[in-house]
């Protein structure tokens, strides 16, 4: 290739990737589509959202505009702050408490020309059906379970079998330190995040009643210590985790807590962990996480080779260690399953005991649901009026409140679907 070629001339700077595009290879897709159409595809027609600009998202938007994606959407709610500059690349210390999405897309776009990028600063939930229909493919890159959840039951509901272009592949990434996953969901047709939930490491809410009465982990203590301990001692004076005087106000309260109970491993920095939600971050996981799952997305955009079918799983904590496999659709899945989560409780337990057990379910990891079966409202969390009058149910058995058992719907507001309990009594 000339070094005299126009920089911005499209066709030489994708001389490398047009050497894949153009010819089949040994694990080519069926469906490969060589040459001129799959690049007009990708680099006219493919429109691609990418959900996360932090240390993922930095990584995912680079890779998929030097791969010649160039219409590119991302959605954030946050901003930058000074402890993100380790790692989340295309932001610099003036950028501090600016848009991540914002700054992240004009980092790009000053980079790459000719690549769009489209920023959307606020949350994924503010946008609808309509919005994410426009879409090619959509790529998560993100730390929390609750919107990877919403996006997941969103896009497998989106799915209309009478329209092929309804179905939308999700490519979801994940890191924890040296740890990481790339998976490809096919909604509705693969496992999805949903059916995969169990596998998460922890829950990401304890029960009020354990952290009260039977603490067992070291978490158990913190969260103590700051849901209800801070409350008692401090009154309305709000908690500031940003503070080192009150995050160690909460180790020495976690700490004589944990003593008491003999539990170990209470220490200032997981405190700070778990009241800041801290999931240690680094940059090389998120680089391999990323560049895994921008492969995957290039190659279901351009049918160029065979797609990650269906997870993959990078373990960097015992030497390096890694795994793929097909996870699989689980048919009680409250998401893309048909079928009712079937759940035989003791016959003495209480409304209250079920909804505790509930939230402790690794499977289903469900805060303040609302329960009800066909005919019954059992506790329902809102409005008010219907809140006060559910509430003497909690106390119930539930042989009492449904003699004989059957199917009980769960909600919770802040999941976009309803989890159907099949239940019967021992
Ligand atoms: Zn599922």
């Amino acid at each position: 290739m000339s070094t005299s070629q126009d920089a911005n001339d499209w066709e030489g700077r994708y001389y490398h990737i047009d050497q894949i595009l153009d010819a089949p290879g040994p694990r080519t897709d069926e469906g490969f589509m060589a040459g001129d159409g799959v690049k007009d595809f990708l680099r006219n027609q493919a429109k691609i959202l990418v959900i996360g600009a932090g240390g993922l998202g930095c990584e995912i938007l680079a890779n998929l505009a030097l791969t010649g994606f160039k219409d590119i959407h991302v959605i954030d709610m946050d901003t930058i702050d000074i402890s993100n500059l380790n790692r989340q690349f295309l932001f610099r210390p003036k950028d501090v408490g600016k848009s991540k999405a914002i700054v992240a897309a004009e980092f790009i776009m000053n980079r790459v020309p000719g690549v769009k990028v489209t920023p959307y600063f606020g949350k994924i939930q503010d946008k609808d059906d309509n919005y994410y229909l426009q879409f090619n493919l959509v790529i998560c890159g993100l730390d929390s379970v609750e919107a990877r959840r919403w996006i997941n039951a969103t896009l497998v509901n989106l799915v209309d079998p009478e329209n092929p272009e309804s179905l939308k592949p999700l490519i979801d990434g994940g890191t924890e330190g040296f740890k990481g996953q790339a998976r490809v969901i096919l909604p509705t047709i693969t496992s999805c995040y949903e059916c995969s939930l169990e596998m998460l490491n922890k829950p990401t809410a304890f029960p009020i009643c354990t952290i009260a009465n039977t603490p067992r982990l070291p978490e158990h203590c913190i969260e103590w210590a700051s849901v209800l301990e801070w409350p008692r001692i401090h009154g309305d004076k709000k908690m500031d985790t940003d503070n080192p005087d009150d995050i160690s106000w909460l180790y020495n309260v976690a700490a004589a807590r944990a003593k008491e109970f003999n539990i170990e491993g209470v220490t200032w920095s997981l405190t700070q962990g778990v009241v800041k939600n801290i999931i240690p971050a680094i940059a090389s996981t998120n680089a391999i996480i990323a560049a895994s799952c921008c492969n995957e997305a290039f190659k279901i955009a351009t049918s160029s080779a065979a797609y990650l079918n269906n997870y993959f799983m990078l373990i960097g904590t015992e030497g390096v260690y890694s795994y793929t496999f097909e996870h699989e659709k689980k048919s009680n899945c409250p998401v893309c399953g048909g079928d009712s989560l079937p759940l035989t409780i003791n016959p003495e337990t209480t409304l209250e005991e079920l909804i505790e057990m509930l939230t402790e379910r690794q499977d289903i990891q469900i805060k303040n649901p609302s329960l009800s079966t066909a005919s019954k409202q059992l506790y329902l969390r809102a409005p008010p009026q219907l809140e006060e009058a559910t509430r003497p149910n909690l106390a119930k058995k539930m042989s009492e409140l449904i003699p004989g058992g059957g199917d009980v719907v769960v909600t919770a507001g802040t999941l976009p679907f309803n989890l159907s309990l099949d239940i019967s009594f021992k």
